[in-house]
């Protein structure tokens, strides 16, 4: 049998942030797995790839599942990729290397194509210590909410989260209410993007500010907290 299952990282907006080996690895593929394949054929449509592209995401039912099960007992060489970045963080891909892992073992060799990831580009041009850092992925809405913002509050590591539109001003609240006022928060919106742009102060400073621009309360945000001195 002897398949593959290559990881690729693909760009977080700008369609040129991508390694040289992740085009190559895309156009040899059998098929190309995707969280949504209309966002990915942009990509491949660039990069002249021709590979055929399948969809796989969280809720894909058993049959869907089933089916790429029988790429790789088919001996199949497997790319996957996800909407932006590196698959497997904060979305589907770590689910499908585990479910491959458990089903074929060693059959199925499991190899990395890193490229961008929103985590690495927002704590790259943080200007803070990131020798230790954690990372939250999405906050919960509901459960352990109140209690993880308690924790940010007193973490002498810097913090990192990714966040919706939505929720930005919701979270910068809860994030006013725990940090003393000169605790530093950096915000990355839509980097790599047209509209681009870093946004630092206070909780309270970022709340004012994207207030009074609400047209800047659009696209995808990551969110980095100081470290407690
Ligand atoms: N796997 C991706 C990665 O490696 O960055 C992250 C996937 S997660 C489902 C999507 C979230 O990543 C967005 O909601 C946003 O918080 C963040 N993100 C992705 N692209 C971004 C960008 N260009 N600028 C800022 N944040 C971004």
């Amino acid at each position: 049998m002897l398949a593959t299952l290559s990881i690729v990282g693909t760009p977080i907006g700008n369609l040129e942030d991508i390694t040289l080996r992740a085009i190559r690895v895309l156009g040899e593929a059998d098929v190309i797995l995707c969280e949504d394949t209309r966002m990915t054929k942009k990509l491949l449509a660039k990069y002249e790839i021709a590979t055929p592209t399948m969809s796989y995401h969280m809720h894909s039912k058993i049959a869907k599942v089933e089916k790429i099960f029988a790429l790789f007992e088919e001996g199949k060489n497997v790319a996957l990729v996800s909407d932006a970045g590196t698959p497997g963080i904060s979305d589907p891909g770590s689910l499908l290397v585990s479910q491959i892992r458990e089903k074929f073992g060693a059959e199925v060799t499991i190899v990395t194509i890193p490229g961008p990831s929103a985590l690495t580009a927002v704590l790259s041009i943080a200007g803070l210590p990131v020798t230790e850092f954690t990372f939250l992925g999405f906050l919960p809405h509901k459960k352990g909410r109140e209690t993880l913002f308690k924790e940010i509050a007193l973490s002498k590591r810097t913090m990192v989260f990714y966040e919706s539109p939505h929720r930005v001003i919701k979270s910068l609240e809860s994030l006013a209410k725990v940090l003393a006022p000169e605790r530093k928060i950096i915000i990355g919106r839509e980097l790599t993007k047209i509209f681009e742009e870093v946004a630092i102060g206070s909780a309270g400073e970022l709340i004012s500010r994207f207030t009074e621009h609400p047209d800047t309360l659009r696209g995808e945000f990551v969110v980095i907290i100081e470290a407690l001195n």
